[in-house]
């Protein structure tokens, strides 16, 4: 087997596949494309493949391939205060980037059609069950990986002139590099289950306030008209703090909740309950250096308001690919030329990742959410202005001006 490529990315997620496609797509790389799993594989997610993920798909040319495995389209979110309150929304997004509409699909199949799109490119190499555990240096330079084939148990190295850690939230590469690890302020724990037969489901996610669990939420996404894709999630700081068992506390709500359990009476959980950690966006790391990038959960860009963290990867592998593209360019792989991923990354999130996480502090606030969630369930213009905010990603900015709620004091 050949040992040296153009880049070397780690790890086949939605960040990896993305970056490795559009590197040996677009700008001809030869790529090798190393992941721990064999695919299909799962990774605990609600599973809601939002507007943004939806323009890369398109782009890769392969979004009727997760449209023809029927996924549930949703039109709106379903909210519903702590006091019970249930609120429907609508996505209506101006945004030119984003589709008014989303899917929810099992990451089983979405990852897997993501994976094999790239894996049958001509110049991708693809390894599975192959664990990258070091890093190469030439002096402070990146120039490779090793790692070990998990059947065979062989230790292997490849060199590049990129590597591009891909490997998720609980990644080798960020830690290897010094700037991997969790700030719990800034990190969401958060857990998954699969029922079928859960009743009254709409083609919405749903996201409920309940109070038991605040400063936390619990979610229902439908996958299909009986089946859901089930969780709740939690900041790790306050999670600690309340000593809340996430597991304990979704049973609870499923079995007990006044609302909740008339619509799982009939349910039954399908699949394991699994947990897995969510680095948010509002904790900036480095992701560029000499001889690499991070992207995706690696880099730490989940939205700290909605969780959502696909269409973050996906969008950040298709940028790593293009500045990857222009160091061939200049023949330069070091921190000069791959800085400006960093900074083109900031400039394009920073914004929008600002706004979630003010979001994410005035959703801890119970009265707030009872105040804001009644006064748009009985007023549609309210639900209309909401409903644009949520679609739409200069507009949510508004979801944290002060005016905003002096107009919703006066309406
Ligand atoms: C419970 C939960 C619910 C969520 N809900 C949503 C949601 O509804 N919508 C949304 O948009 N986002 C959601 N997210 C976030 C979303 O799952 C992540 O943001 C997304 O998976 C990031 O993609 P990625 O490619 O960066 O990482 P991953 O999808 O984690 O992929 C990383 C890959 O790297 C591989 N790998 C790891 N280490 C190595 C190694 N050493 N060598 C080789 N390969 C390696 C892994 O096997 C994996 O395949 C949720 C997360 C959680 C935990």
């Amino acid at each position: 087997m050949i040992n040296t490529f153009d880049v070397i990315v780690v790890g086949g997620g939605p960040g990896g596949s993305t970056t490795a496609a559009f590197l040996a797509e677009k700008y001809g790389k030869k790529v090798l494309l190393l992941e721990k799993e064999q695919f299909p594989r799962d990774k605990p997610c609600g599973d809601a493949i939002s507007g943004k993920s939806m323009g890369v798909l398109t782009e890769l040319g392969i979004k009727t391939d997760i449209e023809s495995t029927n996924p549930i389209k949703t039109h709106g979110v379903v909210l519903s205060s702590p006091k019970g309150v249930v609120l429907d929304i609508p996505f209506k997004s101006k945004d030119p980037n984003r589709h008014s509409y989303g899917y929810v699909c099992k990451r089983f199949i979405y990852d897997n059609i993501l994976f094999q799109h790239t894996k049958g490119l001509k110049n991708v190499t693809t390894i599975e069950k192959f664990q990258v555990n070091d890093l190469l240096y030439d002096g402070t330079q990146i120039v490779g990986v090793i790692g070990k084939n998990l059947d065979s148990g062989k230790e292997m190295q490849f060199t590049a002139k990129v590597v591009v850690g891909a490997d998720g939230a609980n990644g080798f590469v960020a830690g290897k590099l010094g700037v991997g690890g969790f700030d719990d302020n800034h990190r969401v724990i958060s857990i998954r289950a699969y029922y079928d037969g859960v009743k009254g489901m709409k083609p919405a996610i749903e996201i409920h306030f309940v109070k038991s669990l605040i400063p936390g939420y619990f979610w229902i996404f439908p996958l299909n008209d009986h089946e859901a894709n089930v969780g709740v999630g939690m900041i790790a700081s306050d999670m600690k703090k309340l000593k809340m068992n996430l597991q304990k506390e979704m049973l609870e709500i499923i079995t007990n909740h006044h609302v909740f359990k008339e619509r799982f009476k009939d349910a039954k959980l399908v699949s394991d309950i699994k947990g897995w950690n969510l680095p948010l966006g509002s904790k900036i790391r480095k992701c560029a250096g000499n001889g690499y990038v991070l992207v995706g959960d690696a880099a730490s860009l989940i939205d700290p308001f909605s969780g959502e963290g696909i269409g973050n990867a996906m969008y950040s592998g298709r940028l790593a690919a293009q500045i990857i593209n222009k160091a061939f360019e200049k023949n330069n792989f070091t921190i000069t030329t791959l800085a400006e991923y960093e900074t083109t990354l900031r400039e394009e999130l920073t914004p929008e990742l600002k706004t979630s996480y003010y979001l994410q502090k005035l959703g801890q606030n119970q009265l707030l959410l009872n105040w804001v969630i009644e006064k748009a369930a009985t007023k549609e213009s309210v639900r209309e202005i909401l409903s644009g905010m949520l679609a739409n990603t200069k507009a949510k900015k508004g979801l944290v001006n002060p005016l905003f709620y002096l107009k919703l004091l006066l309406s």
